[in-house]
């Protein structure tokens, strides 16, 4: 098992930009003359940033990335009511509705032999 570091550029890239959106948030002074442009680029950088963050840890090695960064697929199934196979919950990370290939849903509420869609 190895650790994770960040890819130092993109991490550090995060963190500068998210500072200024806090300092352009909540330290703006409402007198500068450019706050609210100043606000809105700086949040369209931020989600930049993480984008190319998170692009970056998905090139690195699969045993240098986060604990649980690759999402596993969800282990619930849509239980058959007669001799019809197995539908898989096609869905992954977290959720609440389960759903199959073919578009039906269902909860972990429903034990999985009711049909809700
Ligand atoms: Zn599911």
């Amino acid at each position: 098992m190895s650790v994770y570091y960040p890819p130092i550029e993109q991490h550090e890239t995060v963190l500068a930009i998210a500072l200024r959106v806090v300092q352009n948030t909540h330290y703006a002074r409402p007198e500068a003359p450019h706050a609210d442009a100043d606000a809105e680029y700086g949040q369209e950088q931020l989600a930049l940033a993480a984008r190319a963050l998170v692009e970056a840890v998905d090139a690195l090695p699969a045993d240098r990335q986060p604990i649980g960064w690759v999402r596993q697929p969800c282990q619930a199934a849509l239980m058959p009511l007669s001799g019809e196979p197995v539908e898989p919950c096609v869905i992954q990370g977290k959720h609440a509705t389960h759903r199959t290939e073919a578009g039906q849903r269902w909860t972990d509420a429903d034990s999985g032999l009711e049909r809700i869609a």
